[in-house]
């Protein structure tokens, strides 16, 4: 009888446990890293790190805006046309 009464324990143990870890596993915070989702980020084309408007370096190209982490960035990339485009 007594056997019956470890296992039941052990049972509920088993499920409680089951229980806070499937609670635990909600997030209860935002990811750290994550932006704003109501911040629009653009992607630097040079190192691929996502800025905001209000942080990038915008650079202009064919009428086209790019938006860079910092002015080294833009620099670099000013060069790759520069090799890419024969003329
Ligand atoms: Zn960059």
């Amino acid at each position: 009888m007594i056997r019956f009464l470890i296992i039941g324990l052990l049972f509920y143990i088993g499920y409680r446990f089951i229980i806070s870890l499937t609670s635990a596993k909600k997030p209860l915070t935002k990811p750290a890293g994550s932006r704003d989702p109501g911040e629009e980020t653009y992607r630097d084309p040079v190192c691929g790190v996502y800025v905001s408007e209000e942080d990038a370096v915008i650079g202009r190209h064919d009428g086209q805006r790019h938006y860079f982490c910092s002015m080294n960035c833009l620099e670099k990339y000013r060069e790759q046309l520069d090799h890419s485009s024969p003329s």
